[in-house]
């Protein structure tokens, strides 16, 4: 508890979208205030937070500035970039660590990592050209999915290949940047841990929830996931061993496809993660109050969960909905005050408790 932040203090968050917004929440119910950095307008982190500079990552008077009037500095997105981080981190802690930014905003680097970590990834091989295109396709076969290297998130930046002959339109896809090809895991379902790490390396994890996405958006979490004992305990294991690795401070979201071979990590997010929702509702520490926590020192909830719950996401039109779920039993809704109605983009979440536990 000595190195705590005190009652008061100013966390900075690069990034004000909606995991901004919960964070910012979270941190005022601690008692913290929150000063939100993004180069955007009409943040939904806006409506909530002490404080926003609205700059672009490269203006080095409104970083310095920002910095200045913050304690710790956290994201709510990886994508950052270099020079950015550069200066803050020359200023005031960055949580998680660089690291941790540097494995997960890299396919390549991320699945070097999970491997050498002793964990099963797809198998994958670096594409820069057509002639690394090839050699990969001979190592890894088809069906595959081809990916860029940096900057997909929600299915972006990605293109499927039944069989050798669409390497010509996938790689084109990609458009010059670097890629790495993975062979097509078949998963029965997909599953996330998240798990958080503290100030003083204690370790707690959520149950393990069940994701269903649609067209490469998390569409729906649900918790209990369907797994074993034994996938239970071995996600929760491996995601320890990630965080322990990584020297990781905060909530992490980790992904996992589950197949008869055992857990295979698809993907680490170093921050809170959309699959986390439903801890809002089904415990009593939530993944925003388990990272603010984390970030500011103070000692970590321990993730019990007291509720079976089904997180939805709502994405463009579902916001129709919006009166039937206010009328609904049981339904906890979380709406990110976004003016702009658009498809794809997540407007909000509902929470539906299934069952207390
Ligand atoms: P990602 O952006 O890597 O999380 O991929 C988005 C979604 O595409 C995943 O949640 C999976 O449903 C699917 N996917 C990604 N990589 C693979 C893979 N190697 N094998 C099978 N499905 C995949």
């Amino acid at each position: 508890m000595s190195s705590a932040l005190p009652q008061g203090a100013t966390i900075g968050i690069l990034g004000g979208g909606q995991l901004g917004r919960m964070l910012s929440v979270a941190a005022s119910r601690l008692g913290f205030r929150c000063h939100v950095y993004d180069p955007g307008a009409h943040l939904p982190a806006s409506d909530v937070c002490a404080q926003v500079t609205t700059a672009t990552w490269d203006d080095d008077g409104a970083l310095n500035a920002f910095a200045a009037s913050v304690d710790v500095i956290t994201f709510e997105f990886e994508n950052i970039p270099t020079a950015t981080l550069d200066l803050l981190e020359a200023l005031r802690p960055i949580r998680p660590n660089r690291r941790a930014l540097a494995v997960s905003q890299d396919r390549l680097t991320e699945k070097q990592f999970l491997r050498d970590l002793g964990l099963m990834t797809a198998p994958f091989a670096p594409v820069t050209d057509p002639s690394s295109m090839t050699e990969a396709i001979a190592q890894i076969g088809a069906p595959a999915i081809l990916k860029t290297r940096r900057m997909g998130y929600d299915g972006k930046g990605q293109a499927r290949l039944n069989t050798a002959e669409d390497a010509g339109s996938a790689l084109a896809e990609m458009a010059g940047a670097d890629a790495i090809l993975e062979g097509f895991v078949k998963f029965s379902h997909e599953v996330s841990v998240i798990a958080a790490r503290g100030l003083d390396g204690r370790v707690a994890a959520y149950d393990p929830g069940e994701n269903l996405h649609e067209a490469g958006i998390l569409r729906r979490t649900t918790v209990p996931a369907r797994l074993t004992g034994a996938q239970r305990a071995d996600a929760v294991l491996l995601a320890g061993r990630i965080l322990n690795a990584l020297d990781y401070v905060g909530v992490m979201g980790v992904e996992l496809f589950v197949t008869p071979q055992g857990l295979i990590v698809n993907e680490i997010a170093p921050r809170v993660h959309n699959s986390g929702h439903w801890t809002q509702n089904g415990c009593a520490v939530d993944q925003f109050e388990q990272h603010i926590r984390a970030i500011t020192g103070l000692p970590l909830g321990d993730g019990h969960r007291y509720a079976d719950v089904v997180m939805e996401n709502l994405i463009g039109d579902d916001m129709d909905r919006v009166p039937d779920l206010l009328a609904a039993r049981d339904v906890a809704l979380h709406l990110y005050g976004k003016p702009e109605r658009r498809a794809g983009r997540k407007m909000g979440h509902a929470n539906r408790i299934v069952a207390r536990v």
